[in-house]
């Protein structure tokens, strides 16, 4: 069988384990039934995810022109405590960032090696934990707009990193941690005009469980500008990676906007 079409990140489905899909124009796979088969990925060339046309991705899935233009990708997306919505104050698209922003917001600890901290959109849980390669993770917070999500992130992010380090959830390198006791112990931390949304009493600790069959010891990342041509046998698929039997990697989200073809 051959696939082809524009990367985008692969849509996932909360169960044990998840279940992963990559979505193409014309078509849709079940990534978990590749398990333990060999794949070839091939670049075939680039798509903005946003103008469409056939230029060469910048970041994001995006072009150059696009990055610096587009609403979707303002400094509030990796900066929450920028976001001005609430004040009406425009970045780039107030109708489009008031869509956006105004909307229930979590604040959440997050495993994946050790305990992170991060802001997600509510819709997105447990979506965005799983794009991340946690494998637990516990709501903080839930407030009503991105800028109070943003200013809660900064004052735990003393306190706790903010980044997953890709090769330790990789790797399965996690910490032993309890997160419904860390949430308990954080909540002096919280700023004085979140402390009503802090969730106390809830019961919400997620486990994820990743269909994976093997970890591999080192990883070496896949990157297709340098490779256009790979193949190997699929071994896991966690956080947004493909795991090869070789230790190889490959960032499915890191690749979007590039056109591949893929042969199982
Ligand atoms: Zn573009």
């Amino acid at each position: 069988m051959q696939y082809e079409g524009v990367l985008t990140k692969m849509e996932t489905e909360y169960g044990k384990p998840i279940q992963y899909y990559l979505v193409f124009e014309n078509s849709f796979l079940n990534v978990n039934q590749l398990l333990d088969k060999n794949i070839e990925i091939s670049l075939e060339g680039f798509q903005c995810l946003n103008c469409g046309k056939k230029k060469k991705i910048y970041r994001q899935g995006f072009c150059y022109e696009c990055f610096y233009s587009s609403a979707a990708v303002g400094d509030w997306i990796m900066k929450p405590e920028l976001s001005t919505a609430h004040l009406g104050i425009e970045d780039r698209d107030l109708v489009y960032e008031q869509k956006v922003q105004l909307q229930p917001h979590i604040v959440y600890l997050a495993l994946s090696s050790e305990i992170k901290v991060g802001v997600t959109r509510k819709t997105q849980v447990p979506t965005r934990w799983i794009d991340q390669g946690a494998t637990q993770a516990i709501a903080i917070v839930e407030v009503p707009n991105r800028y109070l999500a943003g200013i809660t992130e900064v004052a735990l992010k003393d306190h706790y990193a903010d980044k997953t380090n890709w090769r330790k959830m990789l790797t399965n390198d996690i910490e032993a941690v309890d997160l419904v006791a860390e949430r308990i112990k954080l909540e002096h931390l919280i700023p004085t005009e979140v402390q009503e949304y802090f969730y106390s009493e809830k019961n919400d600790l997620y486990q994820l469980d990743y269909p994976v069959l093997q970890y591999p010891v080192k990883v070496k990342s896949l990157n297709l500008d340098k490779m256009p041509n790979f193949q190997g046998k699929l071994t896991g698929i966690k956080g947004q990676y493909l795991l090869f039997e070789d230790g190889t990697v490959f960032n499915v989200r890191g690749s979007e906007g590039y056109m591949v073809s893929i042969k199982v």
